[in-house]
């Protein structure tokens, strides 16, 4: 039999996939990153937001399954009865809805569930920055701030799932007297450190502040404090950093030499020691990172 070609489920069928997010849902259809159709829908109410998608979906053949990787908080509880919902989201009407459950009673298909952060890191590991690695971090700093992990192959769930955003960082007043406008903990890392905070601080957009603002120095060393406690408790092999405000690619440099004084080569690994550069790094999948990772717990369903 000449040409024969062995391929595996996710090439040879169409999967459905949603970013959910507060502003927008990403949805896409498709086998991989070289083969996704994708539409957006703004996010109004959750019986508007999840019927276009669902028109959406219904336009584009048969599907194997489905996944979805959602703003949070969410239940990832398998047993709990209201796995796949969006619980205490402090977004007015989204409170307990479920949104695994009707896209797969709606579709009739199986589905995969998580956070937009684990799916982002997911998908980062089957096919962007961490390709190949078993352990790796995805923080995206954005409006929010939120991480997602891989370790030793898996995503972390545990007791609820991991708010990598809301850890506390040293916070020096005399430095920066902004006290933080996360809204339960104040000056949390989120309060200190994603856009709005930004913001607040300096009264303009971030985008609108130069590169040689003070701003950014701040900024790098609350994100190299994060990242050097994800290191230090994760043990990541690379930490994947992407969002709006990361849009600054010369945060990158400021946050390498940063994170290299802070760890002051206690960790005697040449990825750290020497491969900054590589070790912390820009998506690989640029903004697509949720979609695709939302494509993969698809796959995952499906298995
Ligand atoms: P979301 O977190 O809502 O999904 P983003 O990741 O785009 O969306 O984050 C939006 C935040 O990122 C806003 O606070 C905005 O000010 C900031 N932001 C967006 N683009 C840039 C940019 N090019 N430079 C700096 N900050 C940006
Ligand atoms: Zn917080």
């Amino acid at each position: 039999m000449p040409g024969t070609v062995w391929q595996t489920v996710e090439s040879v069928k169409k999967f459905a996939a949603i970013e959910a997010g507060g502003t927008k849902f990403v949805c896409g259809v498709g086998s991989g990153p070289d083969d996704l159709v994708t539409t957006v829908i703004p996010t109004t109410s959750p019986d508007e937001t999840m019927t276009r998608c669902l028109a959406f979906f219904r336009t584009q053949g048969a599907l194997a399954a489905i996944g979805i990787g959602s703003f949070g908080p969410v239940d990832l509880n398998p047993a709990s009865p209201t796995w796949g919902h969006i619980t205490t989201t402090p977004k007015a009407g989204w409170q307990y809805t479920d949104l695994a459950g009707a896209f797969s009673q709606a579709l009739g298909i199986p589905v995969g569930f998580d956070t937009d952060v684990n799916a982002a890191a997911l998908a980062e590991v089957r096919w962007g920055a961490a390709r190949g690695l078993e352990n790796c971090v995805y923080l995206t700093v954005g409006t929010g701030i939120g991480g997602g992990a891989v370790v030793n192959g898996q995503l972390v769930h545990g007791l609820i799932h991991p708010e990598m955003g809301h850890i506390r960082i040293p916070h020096d007043f005399a430095a920066d007297p902004f006290t933080g406008n996360c809204p339960f903990h104040g000056d949390c890392l989120e309060g200190l450190a994603a856009g709005p905070a930004m913001q607040a601080r300096w009264g303009a957009k971030a985008a609108e502040l130069p590169p040689d603002h003070p701003a950014w120095k701040l900024e790098a060393r609350y994100l190299a404090l994060a990242v050097a406690n994800f290191v230090f408790t994760l043990s990541p092999q690379r930490v994947i950093l992407g969002g709006g405000v990361m849009q600054q690619t010369h945060l990158f440099p400021l946050i390498h030499t940063e994170l290299t004084a802070m760890l002051n080569q206690y960790l005697q690994a040449p990825q750290i020691l020497s491969g900054m550069h590589e070790y912390v790094v820009p998506p690989g999948l640029g903004g697509r990172s949720g979609l695709l990772g939302a494509l993969a717990l698809a796959h995952e369903a499906l298995r």
